[in-house]
C-alpha cells in the first residue's frame, strides 16, 4: 500500500506535503515530486495538506493511477530525498488544478532532478 503523486503536482510542486511526512519518503525532481512506494507507510497525513490535491492512495487505483505509480517507483530510486518545504515554483498557483487549471499536465513532466537539500 502506498500514497501516489500524480500530474496535478507538476509545475506547482508545493512541497507542503514532505514537512508532515514521518518517513522522508518524498524525492524532488526538477518540476514535481515522487513518493518512494516502498518506503511509503500508507499513513494518508500527506494527502490533505496538499494545495493542488496531487496525492491519491492505491485504493484509488486506476489506469492513470497506474501510470503514475511507475513514475513514482522508478524515480524515487533517481531524485534527491526531500524533508524540507521549499517555495512553489513560480506559475504555482496559476498552474494548480484545485484552482481552476484544467489542461492535462502529464507531458510537462521533466525527468531531471531537483535540488538537493
Ligand atoms: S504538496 Fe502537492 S503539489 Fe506540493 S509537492 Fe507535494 S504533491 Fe506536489
Ligand atoms: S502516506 Fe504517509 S508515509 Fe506515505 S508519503 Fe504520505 S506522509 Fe509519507
Amino acid at each position: 500500500m502506498t500514497y501516489i503523486v500524480n500530474e496535478k503536482c507538476i509545475n506547482c510542486r508545493y512541497t507542503d506535503c514532505v514537512e508532515v511526512c514521518p518517513v522522508d519518503c518524498f524525492y524532488i525532481g526538477e518540476n514535481t515530486i515522487v513518493i518512494h512506494p516502498d518506503e511509503c507507510i500508507d499513513c494518508g497525513v500527506c494527502e490533505p495538506e496538499c494545495p493542488a490535491e496531487a496525492i491519491q492512495p492505491d485504493s484509488d487505483m486506476d489506469e492513470n493511477l497506474e501510470y503514475w505509480l511507475e513514475i513514482n517507483r522508478k524515480f524515487s530510486e533517481i531524485w534527491p530525498n526531500a524533508t524540507q518545504k521549499r517555495p512553489p515554483l513560480p506559475d504555482a498557483d496559476s498552474l494548480n488544478p484545485a484552482m481552476g487549471y484544467e489542461e492535462d499536465k502529464t507531458n510537462d513532466f521533466s525527468e531531471n532532478p531537483g535540488p538537493e537539500e
